[in-house]
């Protein structure tokens, strides 16, 4: 079966060899206060920030997913009010989990085929939350609205969920002081392991605040990875895996080139297309990671029956579109050919 799911996502082909490889190197029996894990973190850190062009003084974190990013971030900036900016389900999911553990979160919702407003957003001092790549609709939020809020809001801490486009598209990692992402999406790893990227400013804050009785704070993340450790005992075979497969990645913009080049391609399919179409229809906001299908409801779900029977799998529609849509992970791990299956299955559609 090949998986187009966006997350849990296709595994990258090097994974098996990694896997055996960190068995038989010990690192898995090794506590993870031991020199051999501050090798590996030191090398994973390292790549990552080459690979991924994240500045040098910005802090990367081992977190266990996307969802526990939401809670540390609200754990570590409880007095600080959060605005959250959404189009769909993950936005408004972390908007619901910072509201329920702070109590002084606000929102914008804006519709899907738009841009966000930036004049709509209020003034405030505080955290704006965004989702780089809204994986439930396939849209994301361009480089230049991004730019654009950062220019507005110099005083603000902007946080950016980019679970489903880290590690596959460019991401201007100085325009927001926090990025987080867990592995099973554009990484092409098993899941369980997150990764939150820390600009000083929101480290310095977290250290002013200092909240860390919530044992997970970014300031207890802060004070372990001091020494290149975490609190708690990580997912060290995940940790082993994202190093192996940072070290291999090529440079993020020929990724950025290839995914763009082929999200183009399903784009023309899927506009010639008779009983299916893309949902979104602004070019400006469509994701370049995550394509969303859209039909009837019976179209769907004979498309994802009949794609299963030729090895392919779908990723279902996602919460109020689970009936409506499709959805078509972009992600690197996917090789050209399988994506020359898929294509030449859905073009009778
Ligand atoms: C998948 C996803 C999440 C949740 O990731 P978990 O690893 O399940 O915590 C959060 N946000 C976005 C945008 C996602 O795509």
């Amino acid at each position: 079966m090949i998986s187009f799911y966006p997350g849990p996502s296709r595994i990258h082909n090097d994974i098996p060899k990694y896997m055996m490889d960190a068995c038989g190197s010990g690192i898995l029996s090794e506590n993870h206060r031991s020199e051999a894990f501050v090798a590996l973190t030191k090398e994973c850190m390292g790549s990552l920030k080459e690979k991924l062009n994240i500045p040098e003084e910005y802090w990367i974190f081992f977190t266990t997913s996307a969802t526990e990013c939401w809670h540390i971030l609200a754990n570590s900036f409880q007095a600080i009010p959060s605005f959250h900016i959404f189009n769909g389900a993950f936005g408004e999911k972390w908007f619901e989990t910072s509201q329920c553990l702070k109590g002084n979160a606000g929102f914008l919702r804006f519709e899907r085929e738009e841009e966000i407003n930036i004049f709509q957003i209020p003034h405030q001092r505080g955290i704006l939350c965004l989702t780089h790549n809204e994986t439930s609709n396939g849209t994301e939020i361009s480089e230049e609205t991004l730019s654009a809020i950062r220019a507005r809001f110099p005083e603000s801490l902007i946080m950016i969920d980019a679970t489903s486009s880290m590690g596959g598209v460019v991401l201007n990692f100085a325009a927001a002081d926090v990025w987080f992402a867990s592995v099973q999406k554009c990484f092409g790893l098993p899941a369980g392991l997150g990764v939150m990227i820390c600009s000083p400013a929101a480290l310095e804050k977290a250290a002013q605040l200092k909240n860390n009785k919530e044992y997970d704070s970014m300031i207890n993340l802060y004070e372990k990875m001091k020494l290149w450790q975490t609190p708690c005992t990580p997912n060290v075979l995940g940790i082993y895996l994202l190093a192996k497969i940072a070290g291999g990645m090529e440079e993020i913009s020929l990724t950025d080139k290839k995914l763009r080049s082929q999200a183009n391609d399903y784009c023309s399919l899927l506009t010639s297309t008779n009983t299916i179409q893309l949902l979104v229809k602004n070019e400006k906001v469509r994701s370049k990671t995550v394509i969303a299908v859209q039909s009837q409801p019976e179209i769907i779900r004979n498309i994802k029956i009949a794609a299963r029977e030729k090895g392919l799998l779908l990723g279902n529609g996602y919460g109020e579109l689970a009936e409506t849509s499709f959805r078509i992970a972009n992600f690197p791990s996917i090789l050209p050919e399988e994506i020359d299956v898929l294509k030449q299955f859905l073009k009778f559609y």
